[in-house]
């Protein structure tokens, strides 16, 4: 569209919806305009920051791909925000290599927790441990503790950036563009989301790691390829898929499809608010 055709939409829509329709529209041109796939994780982080700064988020569970674009935007001095989930349910390696990373990188981190009234009220009706219970139970309490979070958080940007790779899981290699726009919860608005290591395979990411002297989370030591919440991630066996250990007790029941995704919703396209 042209300058002066978006002119002219804007006199005919009314202010919020013009805003948000102009707003939609820029995002859509960076995806037609921008050839993301064959940008670095270094680019796509450059471009982030000088077309968005604060309305750009790396959001970051504090594996090896987020702390891995936190030291790549330490190194480049890039103007974006760091935040991170608590769900109130974190290992306590993870609250004390967030502190670690937080001074190795002298960065802020915003933390983002559920809203305690929602807590409250899911583990009186169906218990702290809900998540045992079945699929679903287990979705509705990463949705409380999760995603709406996560909603909250992203009603604050234009552009959310994640740590998704495609070899993680065979769901997320057939999902995982580097750029796609997603829909903040309830509303019209777009988000540009970013996964800008989507491409890079874990040995490439380790000798990043490596490489860089690039702290990594403690538990991986320990046989856990992705790290969650306490209870809903365990290790790994030899063969199995990087996200198997996350709800294990779901793995080959009838309480979850054959082709369980083995993700929150998050990062799932179709789901909720993605589109
Ligand atoms: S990973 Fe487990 S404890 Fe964490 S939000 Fe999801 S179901 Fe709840």
């Amino acid at each position: 569209m042209t300058e002066a055709q978006l002119k002219k939409q804007e006199v005919e829509l009314s202010p919020p919806k013009r805003e948000i329709e102009l707003h939609n529209q820029r995002l859509e041109a960076y995806l037609e305009e921008l050839d993301f796939e064959n940008l670095s994780p270094e680019e796509i982080l450059s471009w982030a920051s000088a077309t968005f700064a604060n309305r750009a988020i790396l959001e970051t569970s504090f594996q090896y791909t987020g702390v891995a674009m936190i030291h790549m935007v330490a190194a480049h001095q890039l103007d974006l925000r760091i935040a991170t989930l608590d769900t109130l349910r974190l290992p306590p390696e993870t609250y004390q290599f967030i502190d670690q990373v937080k001074a190795r990188y002298n960065c802020q981190v915003e933390v983002c927790k559920p809203d305690s009234t929602q807590i409250d009220s899911m583990t009186e009706r169906f218990g702290e441990y809900l998540f045992f219970d079945s699929k679903a139970l287990q979705e509705y309490c990463c949705q409380v503790r999760k995603e709406r979070p996560h909603n909250e958080l992203i009603k604050t940007a234009d552009c959310w950036i994640s740590g998704v790779r495609r070899d993680q899981s065979s769901f997320r290699r057939d999902t995982t563009s580097k750029a796609s726009l997603v829909l903040e919860y309830g509303s019209r608005r777009k988000i540009l989301k970013l996964n800008p290591m989507a491409a890079w395979n874990e040995e490439q990411l380790l000798e990043y790691i490596k490489t860089n002297d690039i702290p990594t989370h403690p538990l991986y030591a320990q046989g856990y390829p992705s790290i969650g919440c306490v209870i809903c991630s365990t290790p790994t066996l030899p063969g199995e898929e990087k996200r198997a250990g996350r709800w294990r007790w779901f793995n080959n029941n009838n309480q979850a499809d054959s082709d369980d995704k083995k993700e929150c919703g998050l990062h799932v396209p179709g789901q909720l608010y993605n589109i």
